[in-house]
Parts: structure tokens; C-alpha cells; sequence
């Protein structure tokens, strides 16, 4: 139980200069925090009281996956944001700060002002890095000169005030190298923004082209060939091997690194009307710099149980985690009650069998309209929920991302239901 005095939420420090000692204390309020807070929340009923602490630094929570429909005009930002107190469950204790050190030898986490929080059982999430000044020029020019991005909440709504602007010149789209969170996320707003400009008639005028480090337009090669034709019918450039590494905005060019298929390195200006940049990320600082990280930088876990190669006590989740799923928050909903089945069951003894089979999913906005849902499990198996071939883009799949995985996310994930359509592998024809 907690060792330091409690006043509503907010904690002094006892004579040790230990701010508090938790049955679990989880880094980071997002997604995963709060979904691992409640889901153990509900575990503690019925004797089986643990105290909880969540550190987080942010005042607000947003739904990430609805900055898409954010840079395409269907949300408002608003419509995607809500106070982070208002979704930390009762009972559990709100540590404002952010974690600035980790010392699992001796079960504790450092805050910036040296106090440290205690614990039995460690749930690491405090997402990725988003590395906005690896690009020279970026921070300077985002939200401004027709330089957006749907990474981040000041410049989502941006993005669409771009698109309604294009009417000439060059749409650019760009994609950093894997792992990115939401890997779709970079050619979905692409094809609502080709989708809009030939709904009003000026498709022909504007060249769209989709810059991408890597050399494929999608990870898992099922989904591959539907996606092509996407682009092909907006007559979008694939553009492979391309990195962005600078951005003049006043003068609207963009700089590519160029990699040749023989491995000559080269540079592309390119000149845009509109640039929508998905920045590179990585594992936090405050992770890569810890005993925790693996050599990637994330955090070091077992794919299954979640739980920390060297230390037993300690859990991982969400986009920090050193596991090769796609980094989603429908991959969280499904993560999460392994890491509270599993540190239940370190707390109090009983069995930990719970396991995570690495399921994701990208629900790809291919039209206004339309969604092309993309599930699958570690490796790249497709594993969908619906008896429906997943290829072909749906307007119930639209109706999904819209309405239910909204609905899912606020009512009833980040309250700790566990409510879930089951996937399975299903076999399709191989034409669409
Ligand atoms: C444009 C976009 C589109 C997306 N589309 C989809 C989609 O369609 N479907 C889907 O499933 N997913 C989508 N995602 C991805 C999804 O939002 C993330 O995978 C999910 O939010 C990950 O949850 P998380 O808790 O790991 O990280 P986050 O939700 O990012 O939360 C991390 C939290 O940790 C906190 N934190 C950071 N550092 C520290 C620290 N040092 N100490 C304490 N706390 C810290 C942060 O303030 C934050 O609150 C999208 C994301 C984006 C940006």
C-alpha cells in the first residue's frame, strides 16, 4: 500500500524522499495506461485491493486514431481530446509528472525533482518519440506554409485547411522508416485528400506523390496488391527509398535523401503546394536510456507474456513495447488484459496464462466513405474479425472507424471492459 500521504491526488514525499510505494505504478496515462489502470481496477474488487498509481504528465488524452479523420475534415480535434483526469479510474492516484529514470533493482522510478515512486509490480507505456527535428526546418514550419501533419494535435486540423487549399502543384506525402505508430496512417490521409480533390473536380491539376523511406507500401504483402490499385486510381507517384531530411517552407521545397536500387545515395528537391510529413519515432529517451531497453531502444519483452525479458516484476505495452506488432491502440485493447491477468497473478499468486498473439489492425481510409480493414497477428498473418475478404474497401468498415472503435475506445477500453470481436485466420480467394 502507499507509504506516502495522500490528499485527493496529490502525494507528499516521506522522510526518504520516496514519494509513494504502489502494488503497481504505471508510466504513462495514454492509451495503455489508462486501459491497464482500470482493467486492474476491476481485478482488485473482491479482496483483492491493490494500489495503483499512474505517472503521466499530460492534462489532456486524445484519440490518436482519430487525427485521420481530423486532417480530412470528418472530426474536430475536440471531438477527439478529453481532461486525462476525467479518464484516470477512481482510486487509482494521478502522479503529474513524467518518469525521468527507471531502477528496476530497486523497484523504482525517478520523477524529474530526484523523488522517487516505489512499487511490487512495473507497467512501463509512455508511448514513442515523435523526432520532429531530425528533419531540418520542420519545427519551424509546421502549421504554417503548407507544411502539416496528422501526427500531431496543433497541426491535424491544418491539414485539412491544406487539402481544401490545393487547387495546383504537388500534394507530397511522406513516410519515415518502420516502426511508425499506425503504419497506414501516412497514405490513408493521402487518399482522402486525392478522394476530396476529384470529388470537386481537381484531381488533374494537383500531382500527388508518396515519398517512402522503405520499399514497400504496406507491411503485410496480403494487403499490398488492393492497395496499389488505390493509388494507381488516384494516380498517385510511389515514390520508394525516398527520406525527408529538410524542409524549406517559405520556399515550399522539400529535400529527399535518395537511396538507388544499387545503394547510391543522392538528394531530391522537391517543390510542394502541400507536404504532409509523418515524422521519425522512436523508442523515448527516458526508455533507450534505461536498463529496460532492448537494442532497438524499446522496451525489452517476452511477445507473449509481455513481461520483461530480466525483470520479473516488470510489464510492457503499447507503442514503447519491444514487440513487432503494429503499434495501434487496437493492439493495446488486446495487450492489455494479458498485463493484468499477468500482474495480478504476480501480486497474488495466481496463474498467469494469459498470452498475446501480436494482433493489430489498420482500418485504411481508401475514399470518403470507405475503409479497407487490415487485421492481422505477429508475422504478418492475416487474422480478421469479419467472414469478409478484408481487401476490399467497405462502407462498413467506414461506419466502424467513425462511429464503433470511437465508441469502443472511450466506453468501454479505457474503462477496462474487455469486449472484443474475435479474429481468426480465414482463408480468401486470391483475386479481389
Ligand atoms: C495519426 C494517427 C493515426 C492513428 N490511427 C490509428 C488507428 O486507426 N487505429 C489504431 O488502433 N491506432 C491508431 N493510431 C495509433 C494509436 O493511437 C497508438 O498506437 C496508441 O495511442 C498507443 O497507446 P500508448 O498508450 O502506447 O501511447 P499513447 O496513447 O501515445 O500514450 C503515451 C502516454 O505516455 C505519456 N508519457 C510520455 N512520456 C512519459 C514519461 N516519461 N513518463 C510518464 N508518461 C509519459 C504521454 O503523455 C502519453 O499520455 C494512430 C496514431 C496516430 C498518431
Amino acid at each position: 500500500m502507499a507509504r506516502s500521504v495522500s490528499t485527493g491526488n496529490a502525494l507528499v514525499p516521506g522522510e526518504d524522499g520516496q514519494l509513494g510505494a504502489f502494488d503497481v505504478v504505471i508510466v504513462g496515462g495514454g492509451a495503455a495506461g489508462i486501459t491497464v489502470a482500470a482493467g486492474l481496477r476491476k481485478y482488485s474488487r473482491g479482496g483483492r485491493n491493490l494500489s495503483v498509481a499512474i505517472i503521466e504528465p499530460s492534462d489532456r488524452h486524445f484519440y490518436q486514431p482519430g487525427w485521420t479523420l481530423v486532417g480530412a475534415g470528418v472530426f474536430t480535434m475536440k471531438q477527439t481530446e478529453r481532461p486525462e483526469a476525467s479518464l484516470i479510474p477512481p482510486g487509482v492516484c494521478w502522479i503529474r509528472a513524467a518518469a525521468s529514470a527507471f531502477e528496476p533493482e530497486r523497484d523504482r522510478v525517478t520523477l524529474p525533482n530526484g523523488m522517487h515512486v516505489g512499487y511490487r509490480a512495473l507497467v512501463v507505456c509512455p508511448g514513442l518519440q515523435l523526432n520532429w527535428s531530425a528533419i531540418d526546418g520542420l519545427t519551424e514550419t509546421l502549421g504554417r506554409n503548407g507544411v502539416c501533419s496528422n501526427y500531431s494535435a496543433d497541426h491535424a486540423e491544418y491539414t485539412w485547411r491544406c487539402i481544401q487549399a490545393l487547387d495546383g502543384g504537388n500534394a507530397v506525402f511522406t513516410q519515415p522508416a518502420m516502426p511508425i505508430k499506425c503504419a497506414g496512417a501516412p497514405q490513408k490521409i493521402m487518399y482522402l485528400a486525392a478522394d476530396h480533390l476529384r470529388r470537386h473536380g481537381k484531381l488533374r491539376d494537383v500531382g500527388i506523390d508518396f515519398m517512402l523511406t522503405g520499399e514497400a507500401i504496406f507491411g503485410v504483402p496480403f494487403f499490398v496488391p488492393p492497395l496499389l490499385a488505390t493509388a494507381k486510381g488516384y494516380g498517385i507517384r510511389l515514390n520508394y527509398r525516398h527520406t525527408l531530411t529538410a524542409v524549406d517552407g517559405p520556399a515550399r521545397k522539400a529535400i529527399f535523401s535518395v537511396t538507388g536500387a544499387d545503394g547510391a545515395v543522392s538528394e531530391l528537391v522537391k517543390p510542394f503546394s502541400m507536404l504532409h510529413v509523418t515524422p521519425p519515432q522512436g523508442a523515448p529517451d527516458v526508455i533507450r536510456n534505461s536498463p529496460l531497453a532492448n537494442e532497438a531502444g524499446w522496451v525489452s519483452v517476452d511477445p507473449a507474456t509481455l513481461r520483461h525479458t530480466r525483470y520479473a516484476n516488470v510489464f510492457s505495452l503499447g507503442d514503447a513495447a519491444g514487440t513487432s506488432n503494429a503499434k495501434t491502440a487496437a493492439a493495446v485493447r488486446l495487450q492489455a488484459p494479458v498485463v493484468v491477468r499477468r500482474v495480478v497473478a504476480l501480486l497474488t499468486g495466481g496463474p498467469a496464462t494469459a498470452t498475446y498473439d501480436g494482433y493489430g489492425s489498420c482500418p485504411l481510409t481508401t475514399e470518403y466513405g470507405k475503409v479497407l480493414l487490415a487485421e492481422f497477428t505477429y508475422g504478418g498473418k492475416v487474422e480478421p474479425s469479419f467472414p469478409l475478404d478484408p481487401r476490399v474497401p467497405r462502407k462498413s468498415n467506414w461506419l466502424l472507424k467513425t462511429r464503433f472503435l470511437p465508441y469502443l475506445y472511450w466506453n468501454r477500453m479505457l474503462r477496462g471492459s474487455e469486449i472484443d470481436i474475435p479474429h481468426k485466420p480465414r482463408r480468401f480467394e486470391d483475386a479481389r
